[in-house]
C-alpha cells in the first residue's frame, strides 16, 4: 500500500499530532504525485490511501483520484482511499470525490462530547467549538453516505485515538454513536510519532483494553487481523456491526507491514516511526527530462533495504528512534 500525503498544514491543531500549519519547501506538483503514483503501482502496490495534514485542504484532491484512474487498468491499482477529518466534507465535496473515483473514505473523531472534542482536536473556542466541530462530522458521515460510501460495504469509517486520561471516557459514547450510523469504528493506540506530542507509555491506553471495555457493555466476537492489515477487528455479538483497533504500540505488526509513505514533500519512508533522515528523497529522480526507470529503481532499491521495526523494537526495550518524523508530515 502507499500512503501519499498531500500536504502537511491541517485545519486542527490536535495536540497528539501537532501539525506545522505550513507546508514544507519543494511540495510535490500534480505531475511528480502522479509519477510516484504510476512507479509504486508498477511495482505492485494495489492500494492508494491519500492523506495528509488534512488532504481536503488540498485543491488538486480530485483532480487526483481521477488521474490515477488509468494506473486501474489490468492488475493495476485496485483501490483508492482516503483519511479526513471530516470538517470540511460538504454534501458536494463527498459527491466530487465519489465521482472523481475514490472508493473509501475514513474520518477521524475523537469524541463524542463537544468538550472532548475541542480539546482532542487543539480548538480554541471550547465546548461550544466542539460541538460545532463534532456536528461538522457527522454531518460528514451523512454526506460521504448518500454520495455512494456505504458503511456496510466498509467503504466509511471512523478513526478515534484513545489516550489515557484524555478521552478514554469516550470510549463508549463514540461506540454507541458509531453503532447508531452502522459505521465501523476504528480505534487506535496513541502512538509515538513526531517529537511534539509528549508520548509517554503510561498515556497509552492499550487495544486489549479498549476491547474489553467495550465488550463488556456490547460483548464482542473476534474476527482477527487481516494480511497486511494494521486492525484487528472484532463483530458486535448482538449484530450491531464491527469494531476494530489498531494496537500499533502494545501488539505491533512490522513483520507484516506493506506501507511504503511519500510525505507531501516527495520524501519516501518504510515506516511510521522513522526518523526523518531516513526518509529517500524522490525529487531527483522527478526532474523534467528523468526517465521514469530511475524513481522506479529509487522506490524499490528503498524497499529491498528495508529493515525497520522500530514498533518491536520499542516492544522489546531495545534502541528506541531518538527523533521521529512528524505524524503530520508523514500522513499517518
Ligand atoms: N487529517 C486527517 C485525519 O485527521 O484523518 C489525515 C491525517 S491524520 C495524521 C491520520 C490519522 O492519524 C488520524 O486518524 C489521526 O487521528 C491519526 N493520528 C495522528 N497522530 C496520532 C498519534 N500520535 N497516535 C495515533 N494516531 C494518530
Amino acid at each position: 500500500m502507499l500512503r501519499l500525503s498531500l500536504t502537511a498544514r491541517c485545519n486542527l491543531a490536535c495536540p497528539y499530532c501537532l501539525p506545522d500549519g505550513t507546508e514544507p519547501p519543494g511540495l510535490l506538483n500534480q505531475a511528480q504525485r502522479l509519477a510516484v503514483v504510476a512507479a509504486a503501482v508498477e511495482l505492485g502496490v494495489r492500494q492508494l490511501r491519500l492523506t495528509g495534514g488534512e488532504p481536503l485542504l488540498h485543491p488538486g484532491l480530485e483532480h487526483l483520484i481521477a488521474a490515477v484512474a488509468p494506473l486501474r487498468m489490468g492488475d493495476g491499482l485496485q483501490e483508492v482511499s482516503l483519511t479526513s477529518n471530516g470538517a470540511l466534507l460538504t454534501a458536494e465535496r463527498a459527491r466530487a470525490l465519489r465521482a472523481a473515483g475514490l472508493d473509501r473514505l475514513t474520518l477521524s473523531l475523537d469524541g463524542a462530547s463537544g468538550e472532548v472534542v475541542a480539546a482532542m482536536a487543539g480548538l480554541r473556542g471550547g465546548p461550544a467549538a466542539g460541538e460545532a466541530l463534532l456536528a461538522r462530522v457527522l454531518a460528514a458521515i451523512d454526506h460521504a453516505r448518500a454520495a455512494g460510501f456505504d458503511p456496510a460495504l466498509g467503504a466509511l469509517k471512523l478513526n478515534a485515538v484513545i489516550q489515557r486520561g484524555r478521552n478514554e471516557d469516550q470510549l463508549l459514547p463514540l461506540a454507541a454513536l458509531a453503532r447508531e450510523r452502522g459505521v465501523e469504528l476504528r480505534l487506535i493506540e496513541f502512538m509515538d510519532v513526531g517529537n511534539r506530542n509528549g508520548w509517554r507509555p503510561e498515556a497509552v491506553l492499550s487495544a486489549v483494553e479498549m476491547v474489553e471495555r467495550i465488550g463488556r457493555q456490547w460483548p464482542l466476537e473476534s474476527l482477527g487481523r487481516g494480511v497486511h492489515g494494521t486492525a484487528s477487528r472484532w463483530s458486535y455479538r448482538d449484530g450491531g456491526g464491527h469494531l476494530a483497533v489498531v494496537a500499533s504500540v502494545s501488539a505491533p505488526f512490522c513483520g507484516d507491514c506493506n506501507r511504503l509513505r511519500v510525505t507531501a514533500d516527495g520524501r519516501a519512508y518504510t515506516c511510521l516511526f522513522a526518523s526523518p533522515a531516513s526518509g529517500l528523497d524522490l525529487r531527483p529522480w522527478l526532474l523534467p527530462g528523468i526517465p521514469g526507470g530511475g524513481l522506479r529503481r529509487a522506490i524499490a532499491g528503498l524497499w529491498e533495504g528495508r529493515g525497520d521495526r522500530w514498533s518491536e523494537e520499542r516492544q522489546e526495550g531495545g534502541p528506541a528512534v531518538a527523533l521521529h518524523a512528524e505524524m503530520a508530515y508523514l500522513g499517518g
